[in-house]
């Protein structure tokens, strides 16, 4: 059962979406609120999901590369904000971090950093036993799908119950969505919402190649636009099943 006001001397945070973003929130919001109860809202019965899909089920956790400028380079857009958030927690903070709380990290010589496991469930399990012993309560196939301001905090509604449930702060942390739409309850929050564009994406070829599956198998390549302009010559991870 879910309690929002059990001590009105401790802060009730509400962490909304139970992915990397949220995991690393919840914990960092008790870590500096020791006192305060924090809960994490997951809409799906699964946590983690993306993370436990990515780097090819290895979990590319950060970069061995820990100057700013050449990393923000990296980023066709947001490089701005990011330098800021770079400057405030920067790539080798992620790797100490990790390293800190027991997962011993490799860097390979593209330096890309994984766990010396090369399993994204180590990275899973750590963030999970760190919102454990925090006592970080997680809260499965509980979807907000209200949050409104009142007084000075905050009031959600999970999966279109009554009544809701009182919070002095709340972070979202939802992941992306490929529509503008997915994001009009942010909207009328009135934080201003910038169309959505793709960023990652993965490219399948038609026939298998012998590039190696995983590993630093990457070469130069240029992208070009559609008119045949050549805006990016970036590297790209090429592997057997596309780049
Ligand atoms: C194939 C692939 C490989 C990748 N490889 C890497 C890699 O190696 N290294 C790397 O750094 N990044 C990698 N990424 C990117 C990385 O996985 C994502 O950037 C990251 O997982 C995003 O985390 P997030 O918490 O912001 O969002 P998500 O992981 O999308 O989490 C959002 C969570 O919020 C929940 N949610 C949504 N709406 C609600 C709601 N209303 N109420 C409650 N819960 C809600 C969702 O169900 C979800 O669990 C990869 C991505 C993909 C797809």
């Amino acid at each position: 059962m879910l309690k929002a006001t059990q001590n009105q001397k401790d802060k009730q945070i509400a962490v909304i979406g139970g992915g990397a973003a949220g995991f690393f929130a919840a914990i960092s919001a008790k870590i500096h609120h020791p006192k305060a109860s924090v809960s994490l809202f997951e809409k799906t019965s699964k946590v983690l999901a993306k993370v436990k899909v990515s780097g090819g089920g290895r979990c590319n956790v950060t970069n061995g590369n820990h100057d700013v400028n050449s990393l923000v380079d990296a980023y066709p857009r947001g490089g701005k904000q990011l330098k800021n958030i770079f400057y405030n927690f920067s790539t080798q903070d992620t790797f100490n971090w990790f390293e800190s709380r027991g997962v011993a990290l490799i860097t390979e010589a593209d330096s890309r950093v994984f766990p010396i496991s090369n399993s994204s469930q180590t990275i899973i399990d750590c963030l999970l036993s760190e919102t454990e012993k925090l006592g970080i309560s997680i809260h499965y196939n509980k979807g907000v799908n209200k949050l409104y301001k009142k007084g000075e905090g905050w009031e959600i509604s999970l999966n279109n119950t009554q009544p809701t449930i009182s919070f002095d702060s709340v972070i979202i942390a939802t992941g992306g969505n490929p529509k503008e739409k997915g994001f009009e309850w942010l909207k009328n929050l009135d934080h201003e919402i910038q169309s959505p564009v793709p960023s990652l994406f993965y490219i399948q070829y038609s026939q298998r190649t012998n590039y190696p599956t995983d590993g630093p198998s990457r070469r130069v390549s240029s992208i070009k636009n559609q008119r045949g302009r050549n805006p990016h010559k970036r590297t790209l991870a090429h592997n057997t099943l596309g780049i």
